[in-house]
């Protein structure tokens, strides 16, 4: 199991202020996450839960954007101790057994022990500058570089492209004056 692939969930619920609005939402990110068997008995302190859970991941993310690593690792281990691991080896729909970070705890519980443990191994194996903000203006949204040469400054080719547009025109109006 690549645990790194965890983070994503990380990112998810980070960029997914919109999704924490209701009930309908929260589980419609549960479903994109992969964890839409237990949406349907999302309540409102799972919602609660999981806005408090976001505030705290992109707090980590702000402190490794602003490069400040020390900060987002005490962040990460905080995190840690708070979302302990409860590994259970699982073995449904037909698949071989394969590891399942927590079976027990709430919706926001489990959703934390993936973020937690995929963010962790991404910061040990990769690096905490991993973990960035997107540089296009107002965007902000959370990423994962995963490049070889950890050059990613965008969320999205279409924050990029928007950003490399507003760039050139700046050269233009320089030049222009
Ligand atoms: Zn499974
Ligand atoms: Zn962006």
């Amino acid at each position: 199991m690549d645990l790194t692939t965890y983070a994503e969930l990380a990112v998810l619920l980070v960029n997914g202020a919109d999704r924490l609005e209701g009930i309908a939402g929260l589980r419609l990110l549960l479903g994109e996450s992969g964890r839409g068997a237990r949406a349907a008995r999302a309540t409102r302190a799972d919602l609660e839960a999981m806005r408090a859970l976001r505030a705290e991941l992109l707090a980590v993310f702000e402190s490794a954007d602003a490069g400040d690593e020390d900060d987002a690792v005490a962040r990460l281990n905080a995190l840690l101790i708070r979302h302990p691991v409860h590994p259970q080896i699982s073995g449904h729909d037909g698949q071989r057994w394969h590891l399942h970070l927590n079976e027990d705890g709430g919706i926001a519980d489990q959703y934390a022990v993936g973020c937690v443990m995929g963010l962790a191994a991404l910061v040990t194996d990769l690096g905490v500058d991993r973990l960035g903000l997107c540089d296009a203006a107002p965007c902000r949204r959370a990423f994962l570089d995963t490049s070889s040469n950890r050059s990613r400054r965008y969320c999205s080719e279409r924050c990029a492209s928007r950003a490399n547009v507003a760039a050139y025109r700046a050269r233009k109006r320089r030049v222009a004056v």
